[in-house]
């Protein structure tokens, strides 16, 4: 029956192979159902296990989340909760902001995987500037934590996960435990130092009804080195590697608002070309290198991978009988200099397999900014154009290229760090893994009170291309 099959496989590709429910309203975030026509199918399948976990999870948000008794009960007591009373059937883990867009989702992604792992609702901090960016996750409920929440601008008087961990002793009562607590795994705080990969914190934190996280890193590294947890990972991801192309899929849908700017610059740029290359050029420190030198260094790897075609410098007659293909390439950048200097290149110039190539850069905003919407509107949008890419050349050690890569289930060619007027041999490097990196991992082995390489002890675990002190899934 070839009708049935075929409704099936459309109705498998829109729900990303079982990842979402159909149940949401469709007008509510068009991206929701609609992003397969513009990505190809992922080879990558998720496993029943994680989809169960999710059906679970949603389950769980429903009954705890906001508006609901559970939820009142806990949140309207506040301070005044009780350090004896705090059983319920319901937990929390708040994520709150923290530096730039990129850092912000490769944490949200990380907290979630937490939430699911733990049995916490999963309740998202999100100021003016996050607001829009994002549709509703999960169905017939709200991620958003309502404003009504007791600590939403004072957590002065909340106690941390520190001086909790200096406070309790082995054989303290489980009922002195605070009933909000604050976990802070920022890698300015207590970098690579904070025990929260040992089972003996987890031991702590799990009776804890609401947990207030705050990080910048993609600490699922970290949830992979916790016995309790292992197995459990190891069942909902057989494929280590799409840890966030999985579940940043499932959560990450842009709002409407996000993505018609989306869907525009698609259709109008990227659609009608036979290949979309992305080049996602951050620059941290713009005095280090040249511009020049940067885009030297892209030509250079994009050339050496065969991403892009040489300049055909000579005056050969092209047959006019070959049919010509074009590539759109997509910058993303702060800088208008690239996009610029990229566009006119392939412009005044034929190319050596007559390819034509087009480039567009859909903005520059020239400095990051912090706290304002359409700054991070731009931004994510950008991010989510790279990932409908089919291919990548990103920037080293910036979040905002691993969130474009694992969303679009890609390993990216990473640039080297350029210095002054030299590019660097090789340019660039072909990341081993789609996952983000963990810039800031631990390096304290719980078992024997001493510092390891966790690469020593995990092999589903390596070293990043662009952070050597950095861990990724493989
Ligand atoms: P990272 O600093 O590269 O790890 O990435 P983040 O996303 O955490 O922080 C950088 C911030 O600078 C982004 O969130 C944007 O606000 C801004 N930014 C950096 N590069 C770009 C870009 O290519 N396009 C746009 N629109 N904004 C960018």
């Amino acid at each position: 029956n070839v009708l049935s099959l075929s409704t099936t496989t459309i109705s498998n590709d829109k729900l990303l192979d079982g990842l979402l429910v159909s149940s949401f309203d469709e007008a509510s975030c068009f991206s929701r159902y609609r992003s397969y026509l513009y990505r190809k199918t992922s080879p990558h399948k998720p496993s029943k296990y994680l989809i169960s976990k999710l059906r679970n999870y949603e389950h769980l948000h429903r009954n705890c989340g906001p508006s609901t008794k559970s939820y009142n009960k806990i949140m309207t007591m506040g301070t005044n909760f009780s350090k004896i009373d705090v059983s319920t059937k319901c937990k929390y883990l708040v994520w709150t902001a923290a530096n730039g867009l990129g850092n912000r989702i490769v944490t949200l992604v990380a907290a979630f995987l937490y939430a699911i792992l733990t049995d916490r609702v999963l309740l998202v901090k999100f100021g003016a500037d996050m607001f829009g960016l994002f549709c509703e996750p999960f169905p017939d409920s709200s991620w958003l934590l309502p404003r009504s929440f007791p600590y939403w601008k004072d957590q002065k008087h909340i106690e941390t996960y520190e001086s909790m961990l200096k406070n309790t002793n082995a054989n303290s009562s489980q009922e002195l435990l605070p009933p909000f607590l604050i976990l802070n795994l920022q890698h300015t705080h207590d970098g690579h130092n904070n025990f929260f990969h040992c089972d003996g914190s987890q031991d702590l934190l799990r009776n804890i009804p609401v947990l207030i996280l705050s990080s910048d890193q993609y600490f699922v590294p970290s949830l992979f080195m916790i016995p309790s947890f292992r197995q459990d990972l190891s069942k909902m991801f057989p494929e280590k590697d799409t840890v966030f192309h999985h579940l940043g899929r499932y959560l990450l849908h842009p709002s409407n608002e996000a993505w018609e700017i989306i869907r525009k610059f698609y259709e109008a740029h990227l659609a009608k070309a036979n290949e979309r290359i992305g080049l996602q050029i951050r620059v941290f420190n713009t005095h280090r290198a040249p511009h020049q030198t940067v885009i030297n260094e892209i030509i250079a790897c994009a050339l050496q991978h065969k991403l892009l075609p040489d300049l055909n410098t000579q005056k050969s007659v092209t047959s006019p009988s070959k049919k010509k293909t074009s590539k759109a390439v997509l910058v993303a950048s702060l800088y208008s200099e690239y996009g610029e200097r990229l566009k006119t290149m392939y412009q005044a110039n034929r190319t050596v397999t007559t390819e034509v190539i087009r480039v567009y850069q859909p903005s520059h905003e020239e400095r990051q900014k912090s706290n304002d919407d359409m700054h991070n509107i731009k931004a994510w949008t950008e991010i989510y154009l790279l990932s409908l890419c089919d291919a990548l050349v990103t920037s080293p050690k910036s979040t905002f290229g691993y969130v474009a890569h694992s969303l679009g289930g890609l390993k990216p060619w990473i640039l080297q760090r350029a210095y002054d007027e030299t590019i660097p041999d090789p340019p660039c490097r072909r990341a081993k893994s789609m996952e983000p990196c963990f810039h800031y991992p631990p390096k304290y082995d719980c078992r024997v009170n001493g510092t390891v390489d966790f690469t020593s002890l995990f092999q589903d675990m390596k070293h990043c291309e662009d952070v050597s002190s950095g861990l990724t899934l493989v």
